[in-house]
Protein backbone atom coordinates (compact mmCIF):
# COMPACT_ATOMS: atom_id res chain seq x y z
CA UNK A 1 0.00 0.00 0.00
CA UNK A 2 1.32 3.60 -1.21
CA UNK A 3 1.76 6.28 1.74
CA UNK A 4 -0.87 8.55 2.02
CA UNK A 5 -0.40 12.36 3.84
CA UNK A 6 -2.24 15.24 4.85
CA UNK A 7 -1.74 18.48 3.59
CA UNK A 8 -2.19 21.95 5.06
CA UNK A 9 -2.37 24.98 2.70
CA UNK A 10 -1.61 27.42 6.11
CA UNK A 11 -2.28 31.43 5.37
CA UNK A 12 -0.14 33.49 7.22
CA UNK A 13 0.08 37.06 5.02
CA UNK A 14 -1.40 38.93 2.16
CA UNK A 15 -0.69 41.93 0.08
CA UNK A 16 -3.18 43.89 -2.60
CA UNK A 17 -2.39 44.45 -6.02
CA UNK A 18 -3.47 44.76 -9.06
CA UNK A 19 -2.96 42.11 -11.94
CA UNK A 20 -0.26 44.01 -13.89
CA UNK A 21 2.17 43.12 -10.95
CA UNK A 22 1.73 39.74 -11.87
CA UNK A 23 2.71 39.30 -15.06
CA UNK A 24 5.39 39.93 -17.79
CA UNK A 25 3.97 42.86 -19.93
CA UNK A 26 1.57 43.70 -17.61
CA UNK A 27 -2.31 42.83 -17.70
CA UNK A 28 -4.29 44.92 -19.83
CA UNK A 29 -7.96 44.90 -17.45
CA UNK A 30 -5.55 45.48 -14.05
CA UNK A 31 -8.28 44.52 -11.92
CA UNK A 32 -7.75 43.82 -8.16
CA UNK A 33 -5.47 40.76 -7.67
CA UNK A 34 -4.19 40.35 -4.62
CA UNK A 35 -1.63 37.41 -3.14
CA UNK A 36 -1.71 35.34 -0.64
CA UNK A 37 1.41 33.91 1.39
CA UNK A 38 1.24 30.27 2.34
CA UNK A 39 3.31 27.49 4.28
CA UNK A 40 2.37 23.80 3.81
CA UNK A 41 2.04 20.50 6.51
CA UNK A 42 2.38 17.36 5.42
CA UNK A 43 1.70 14.76 7.90
CA UNK A 44 0.99 11.23 8.37
CA UNK A 45 2.84 7.84 8.58
CA UNK A 46 3.99 9.26 11.70
CA UNK A 47 6.00 12.06 9.68
CA UNK A 48 5.63 15.58 10.94
CA UNK A 49 7.33 17.76 7.65
CA UNK A 50 6.55 21.60 6.06
CA UNK A 51 7.31 23.21 2.93
CA UNK A 52 8.79 26.27 3.03
CA UNK A 53 8.56 28.93 6.99
CA UNK A 54 7.77 31.90 5.45
CA UNK A 55 8.47 35.36 6.79
CA UNK A 56 8.03 37.01 10.60
CA UNK A 57 6.42 40.19 11.52
CA UNK A 58 9.30 42.30 11.24
CA UNK A 59 10.64 41.56 7.64
CA UNK A 60 6.59 41.80 6.58
CA UNK A 61 6.32 45.06 7.77
CA UNK A 62 9.67 46.00 6.72
CA UNK A 63 8.35 44.69 3.29
CA UNK A 64 5.14 46.38 3.01
CA UNK A 65 3.32 43.06 3.73
CA UNK A 66 0.29 42.19 5.71
CA UNK A 67 0.70 39.60 8.36
CA UNK A 68 -2.64 37.77 8.78
CA UNK A 69 -1.03 35.60 11.46
CA UNK A 70 2.31 34.55 12.72
CA UNK A 71 3.62 30.87 11.30
CA UNK A 72 3.73 29.78 14.77
CA UNK A 73 -0.02 30.34 14.96
CA UNK A 74 -1.40 29.43 11.90
CA UNK A 75 0.83 25.66 12.46
CA UNK A 76 -0.58 25.50 16.11
CA UNK A 77 -4.11 26.05 14.66
CA UNK A 78 -3.45 23.36 12.94
CA UNK A 79 -1.97 20.81 15.08
CA UNK A 80 1.50 21.00 14.24
CA UNK A 81 4.10 21.78 17.43
CA UNK A 82 7.28 23.38 15.36
CA UNK A 83 9.31 21.82 17.73
CA UNK A 84 8.05 18.52 16.53
CA UNK A 85 8.77 19.01 13.21
CA UNK A 86 11.63 16.99 12.11
CA UNK A 87 11.71 18.21 7.73
CA UNK A 88 11.41 21.20 6.02
CA UNK A 89 11.18 21.28 2.62
CA UNK A 90 12.25 24.73 1.19
CA UNK A 91 11.21 25.36 -2.23
CA UNK A 92 13.54 28.33 -2.50
CA UNK A 93 15.13 30.81 -0.64
CA UNK A 94 13.10 33.77 -1.54
CA UNK A 95 12.45 35.76 2.41
CA UNK A 96 8.50 34.84 1.88
CA UNK A 97 9.55 31.14 1.94
CA UNK A 98 13.16 30.76 4.31
CA UNK A 99 12.42 32.84 6.99
CA UNK A 100 11.67 32.50 11.00
CA UNK A 101 14.75 30.53 10.85
CA UNK A 102 14.74 30.44 14.85
CA UNK A 103 11.32 28.51 15.04
CA UNK A 104 12.16 24.62 14.34
CA UNK A 105 14.95 23.36 16.42
CA UNK A 106 14.62 19.77 15.83
CA UNK A 107 14.06 20.13 12.07
CA UNK A 108 15.99 18.76 9.13
CA UNK A 109 16.19 21.38 5.92
CA UNK A 110 15.71 20.01 2.66
CA UNK A 111 17.04 22.27 -0.31
CA UNK A 112 18.38 21.95 -3.86
CA UNK A 113 22.09 22.37 -4.20
CA UNK A 114 21.84 24.81 -7.37
CA UNK A 115 19.99 26.86 -4.81
CA UNK A 116 22.37 27.63 -2.22
CA UNK A 117 24.62 28.30 -5.22
CA UNK A 118 22.76 30.81 -6.32
CA UNK A 119 21.86 32.76 -3.67
CA UNK A 120 25.60 32.59 -2.29
CA UNK A 121 26.93 33.44 -5.67
CA UNK A 122 27.25 36.27 -8.32
CA UNK A 123 24.07 36.81 -9.17
CA UNK A 124 23.52 38.53 -6.07
CA UNK A 125 26.45 41.25 -6.63
CA UNK A 126 23.32 42.64 -8.29
CA UNK A 127 20.58 44.38 -5.66
CA UNK A 128 17.58 43.87 -8.51
CA UNK A 129 18.05 39.92 -7.93
CA UNK A 130 19.18 39.61 -3.99
CA UNK A 131 16.25 41.98 -3.31
CA UNK A 132 13.61 39.28 -3.08
CA UNK A 133 16.67 37.10 -0.50
CA UNK A 134 16.82 38.35 2.87
CA UNK A 135 20.57 37.85 3.77
CA UNK A 136 19.97 36.52 7.20
CA UNK A 137 18.00 33.75 5.86
CA UNK A 138 21.09 32.89 3.67
CA UNK A 139 23.25 33.64 6.73
CA UNK A 140 20.77 31.42 9.07
CA UNK A 141 21.06 28.08 6.34
CA UNK A 142 24.18 28.32 6.19
CA UNK A 143 24.73 28.18 10.28
CA UNK A 144 22.49 24.62 9.95
CA UNK A 145 24.67 23.43 6.83
CA UNK A 146 27.44 23.63 9.43
CA UNK A 147 25.82 22.21 12.11
CA UNK A 148 24.47 19.03 9.95
CA UNK A 149 20.73 20.32 9.36
CA UNK A 150 20.71 20.38 5.99
CA UNK A 151 20.58 18.05 3.41
CA UNK A 152 21.29 18.55 -0.33
CA UNK A 153 19.31 17.50 -3.49
CA UNK A 154 20.18 17.71 -7.01
CA UNK A 155 17.40 17.42 -8.96
CA UNK A 156 14.59 14.24 -8.37
CA UNK A 157 14.80 13.04 -4.85
CA UNK A 158 12.58 10.92 -2.46
CA UNK A 159 12.15 12.99 0.50
CA UNK A 160 9.54 9.76 2.87
CA UNK A 161 7.88 7.56 1.07
CA UNK A 162 5.46 9.18 -1.41
CA UNK A 163 6.90 12.26 -1.07
CA UNK A 164 9.62 13.63 -3.63
CA UNK A 165 10.98 17.17 -4.73
CA UNK A 166 11.57 17.87 -8.57
CA UNK A 167 14.30 20.83 -9.41
CA UNK A 168 12.34 23.14 -11.68
CA UNK A 169 14.38 26.30 -11.86
CA UNK A 170 12.70 29.14 -13.92
CA UNK A 171 11.68 31.44 -11.23
CA UNK A 172 14.87 30.88 -8.89
CA UNK A 173 17.89 29.08 -10.19
CA UNK A 174 17.35 25.94 -7.68
CA UNK A 175 13.91 25.56 -7.28
CA UNK A 176 12.03 22.73 -6.18
CA UNK A 177 8.42 21.62 -6.29
CA UNK A 178 6.97 19.18 -3.70
CA UNK A 179 4.89 15.87 -5.01
CA UNK A 180 3.06 14.21 -2.23
CA UNK A 181 0.72 11.14 -2.13
CA UNK A 182 -3.08 11.20 -1.03
CA UNK A 183 -6.38 9.70 -1.09
CA UNK A 184 -7.25 11.35 -3.94
CA UNK A 185 -3.37 10.97 -5.91
CA UNK A 186 -0.94 12.54 -6.71
CA UNK A 187 -0.75 16.05 -5.56
CA UNK A 188 1.72 18.50 -6.64
CA UNK A 189 2.81 21.67 -4.33
CA UNK A 190 4.00 24.36 -6.69
CA UNK A 191 5.27 26.88 -4.62
CA UNK A 192 6.12 29.68 -6.82
CA UNK A 193 6.54 27.84 -9.80
CA UNK A 194 3.13 28.82 -10.32
CA UNK A 195 1.74 32.41 -7.67
CA UNK A 196 -1.28 31.98 -9.28
CA UNK A 197 -3.45 29.88 -11.08
CA UNK A 198 -3.61 32.24 -14.04
CA UNK A 199 0.13 32.00 -14.39
CA UNK A 200 0.02 28.57 -15.14
CA UNK A 201 -3.32 28.04 -17.01
CA UNK A 202 -2.71 31.14 -19.22
CA UNK A 203 1.12 30.27 -19.86
CA UNK A 204 1.95 33.91 -18.37
CA UNK A 205 5.11 34.07 -16.33
CA UNK A 206 4.97 36.08 -12.79
CA UNK A 207 7.53 38.89 -13.39
CA UNK A 208 10.47 37.43 -10.74
CA UNK A 209 12.28 35.06 -13.05
CA UNK A 210 15.73 33.11 -13.10
CA UNK A 211 14.63 31.92 -16.64
CA UNK A 212 11.39 32.60 -19.07
CA UNK A 213 12.35 29.28 -21.11
CA UNK A 214 12.97 26.72 -17.83
CA UNK A 215 9.82 29.10 -15.94
CA UNK A 216 7.39 27.91 -19.13
CA UNK A 217 8.88 24.25 -19.21
CA UNK A 218 8.45 24.02 -15.30
CA UNK A 219 4.68 24.05 -15.96
CA UNK A 220 5.04 20.69 -17.90
CA UNK A 221 7.07 18.93 -15.58
CA UNK A 222 4.49 20.16 -12.85
CA UNK A 223 1.46 18.56 -14.89
CA UNK A 224 2.84 15.65 -15.45
CA UNK A 225 3.39 14.54 -11.89
CA UNK A 226 -0.05 15.69 -10.79
CA UNK A 227 -2.53 13.25 -10.78
CA UNK A 228 -4.62 16.00 -12.40
CA UNK A 229 -5.22 19.75 -12.93
CA UNK A 230 -6.93 19.76 -9.78
CA UNK A 231 -4.04 18.37 -8.30
CA UNK A 232 -1.88 21.31 -8.58
CA UNK A 233 -1.74 24.10 -5.65
CA UNK A 234 0.15 27.20 -7.00
CA UNK A 235 1.82 28.48 -4.13
CA UNK A 236 0.02 32.39 -3.87
CA UNK A 237 -3.36 31.99 -5.32
CA UNK A 238 -6.14 33.04 -2.65
CA UNK A 239 -8.03 30.83 -4.55
CA UNK A 240 -7.00 27.92 -2.86
CA UNK A 241 -7.97 29.11 0.48
CA UNK A 242 -11.69 29.85 -1.39
CA UNK A 243 -12.07 26.53 -2.99
CA UNK A 244 -10.91 23.90 -0.75
CA UNK A 245 -12.31 22.56 2.71
CA UNK A 246 -11.23 24.33 5.63
CA UNK A 247 -8.79 22.32 8.16
CA UNK A 248 -11.05 22.05 11.14
CA UNK A 249 -14.59 23.69 11.18
CA UNK A 250 -14.10 27.43 11.92
CA UNK A 251 -10.42 27.94 10.79
CA UNK A 252 -10.25 30.61 8.07
CA UNK A 253 -6.90 30.30 7.39
CA UNK A 254 -5.84 27.02 6.57
CA UNK A 255 -7.12 24.02 3.85
CA UNK A 256 -6.67 20.67 3.34
CA UNK A 257 -5.46 20.30 -0.42
CA UNK A 258 -5.53 16.60 -0.14
CA UNK A 259 -8.42 16.64 0.12
CA UNK A 260 -10.68 17.18 -3.63
CA UNK A 261 -11.88 20.89 -3.82
CA UNK A 262 -14.91 21.98 -3.17
CA UNK A 263 -15.91 23.54 -6.39
CA UNK A 264 -13.71 22.84 -9.46
CA UNK A 265 -10.19 24.86 -9.81
CA UNK A 266 -9.47 27.52 -13.03
ZN1 LIG B 1 9.84 33.30 -4.97
ZN1 LIG C 1 6.85 33.41 -3.03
Amino acid sequence: MEAVYEICAVRYAHLYRTASHNFIGGDEHDGPMPLDYYVWTITGEGVCMLLDTGFDAATGSARGRQLVQPVEEGLREVGIDPAAVTDIIVSHMHYDHAGNHWLFPRARYHLQTEEMAHCTGSAMCHAAIRATYEAADVQAMIGKLFTGRVVYHDGTAQIAPGISVHRVGGHTRGLQVVRVHTRRGWVVLAADAAHFYANWRQRRPFPIVDSVPDYLDAFGIIESLASSPQHVIPGHDPLVLASYPPAAPGLANAVRVDLPPLRPVP
